[in-house]
């Protein structure tokens, strides 16, 4: 399971990430390094090592954000057993005493999720549990060695809702025995259980991972970056019609990933998110232009400043696909600070971004 966003400065919370990673799980899914995703040894975090990163954490936040939260995240926190998860909330609780933290997260597996796991988190001010889904299809869930199935995940889903926690739920693309109409499956069936907020994560062959030996036999072939972004594409745009934020597209460029020997093949890319995003901007403008009778040359874009490198996209990606597409000399991109964001204008053409 992948690592939570970090603070940002839009009134999002400050997430103070603790790894834990491995620990808690019964076993290893096939596609799971989870050493080389966080960079960090599989030892349980001490207490002083917590107060040690939560205190750097604080220190180096600008002003206070409206929410601070502690998050367990990398192995399957109600996995661990009850002595272990008693002694990491608790080594949290001074600093929501201090009122420098608001409220704890985690991530954790479906079939750690029962009344009697859930009942240990009630002294405690836990706000969000994520489950790690990855597949809402049996046969993908055994073709990648999970140990669970999709009914675990509703049932979690359903216990984690009534006791009124918030929602995450984690799911991957490219894995094994999946394919892009799988993976939209899963989306409509992780929508029905009216997540909070959902992540999407490519699937990548790690070094150490059970993937890796079947990709260097010739048995798993990753997705290319291209097609990942265009299906991650169609599922960021699935949530957002249903009112279901996507938090994150594509792994952080963590220590463990960029480090040399970790990553070995798949769709990673440090600006995975900004790239669905530029996409996004490009098929909204690309069909604007198709519409017009003739497109102005030059042609003239408007948007607030922080859309410019979408509109744009990578290494001016879209501006070369519109200049060849529609035999345009020149388009010239506006800036304006006064424009919503997610609006922009085509030449005279008000364009809304999904
Ligand atoms: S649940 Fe699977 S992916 Fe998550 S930490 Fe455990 S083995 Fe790795």
């Amino acid at each position: 399971m992948g690592p939570p966003d970090e603070a940002d400065s839009a009134g999002r919370p400050l997430i103070i990430p603790l790894f834990i990673p491995h620990l808690g799980c019964p076993h290893r899914c096939i596609f799971c390094n989870q050493q080389a995703i966080t960079g960090k040894s599989t030892r349980m975090p001490s207490v002083a090592r917590i107060q040690t990163e939560v205190n750097r954490f604080l220190k180096y936040g600008k002003k206070r954000p409206s929410t601070t939260q502690i998050s367990f995240f990398g192995g399957s926190f109600l996995g661990l057993e009850k002595g272990s998860v008693l002694s990491l909330l608790e080594a949290a609780m001074p600093f929501v005493r201090a009122n420098a933290v608001d409220s704890i997260r985690f991530s954790t597996r479906p079939d750690t999720v029962y009344q009697k796991t859930l009942s240990l988190l009630e002294p405690f001010p836990v706000s969000t549990v994520e489950l790690g889904v990855q597949s809402m299809n049996n046969r993908v869930l055994d073709a990648v060695e999970r140990g669970h199935r999709a009914s675990d995940t509703v049932k979690a889903a359903g216990l984690i809702k009534g006791r009124g926690y918030q929602l995450g739920l984690q799911m991957m693309v490219g894995l094994p025995a999946d394919d892009d109409a799988g993976a939209m499956e899963t989306a409509h069936q992780m929508a029905v259980l009216q997540p909070d907020f959902v992540r999407i994560y490519p699937t990548l062959v790690l070094n150490g991972s059970p993937l890796a030996g079947r990709f260097r036999g010739g048995g798993y072939q990753p997705m290319a970056l291209d097609a990942c972004i265009s299906l991650v594409k169609r599922l960021y745009l699935y949530f957002k019609a249903r009112h279901i934020p996507v938090v994150r597209m594509g792994l952080q460029a963590s220590d463990g990933l960029t480090r040399a020997g970790e990553y070995i093949a798949g769709p990673f890319h440090p600006a995975f998110g900004h790239l669905v995003h530029g996409e996004i901007v490009f098929d909204a403008i690309s069909s604007t232009l198709y519409r017009m009778e003739k497109q102005p040359d030059p042609l003239i874009i408007t948007a607030h400043p922080t859309m410019v490198s979408r509109v744009q996209g990578l290494n001016k990606k879209n501006i070369c696909r519109w200049q060849s597409t529609f035999d345009l000399k020149k388009i010239i991109l506006h800036q304006d600070g006064d424009m919503e964001k997610n609006h922009l204008m085509v030449a005279n053409h008000h364009v809304a971004l999904p």
